[in-house]
């Protein structure tokens, strides 16, 4: 698994560190997870590590297309590893939890714009928005 992101580390020209391959674990085991959770699983294994060390090693790595940050309408930013596959999320107006929804299409932009004004359209921001399962069954408990 390590040596994994080492060579994903390599690949982008980025030095191997161990914040870098401890937040690359983080957001493999747990996707979608905002800046501060980041910073609570690798300081449980680097507890040496600056909060300001991880903003900067998530910085880098979003830079370096390793890591896609998504920030739906009235959310906190979340950061995930899996990236480069254009997938959508769907994302729980009540809890705010996020899945992942392949693209149809699998490549940006998956949705034909109906005029396009003379732009080059690159890209597509979707988003769905609904009920996750837990707060569907909440809602009709009460
Ligand atoms: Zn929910
Ligand atoms: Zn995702
Ligand atoms: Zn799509």
């Amino acid at each position: 698994m390590t040596s994994d992101f080492e060579s994903q580390l390599r690949a982008v020209s980025l030095r191997v560190t161990r914040p870098r391959l401890a937040v690359l674990a983080a957001l493999r085991d747990n996707p979608h997870i905002d800046t501060q959770t980041v910073i609570e699983l690798v300081r449980a294994d680097l507890p040496a590590v600056s909060h300001q060390a991880i903003y900067d090693v998530l910085q880098a790595l979003t830079d370096a297309g390793l890591v896609r940050r998504i920030q739906p309408a009235g959310a906190t930013a979340r950061y995930e590893s899996r990236v480069g596959d254009n997938h959508h999320h769907v994302v729980c107006r009540s809890c705010g939890a996020i899945a992942d929804v392949e693209c149809a299409v699998g490549h940006a932009p998956c949705l034909t714009a109906s005029v396009d004004h003379g732009f080059v359209v690159d890209e597509a921001e979707v988003v769905y928005w609904g009920t996750c399962p837990d707060c569907a069954a909440t809602r009709t408990a009460t």
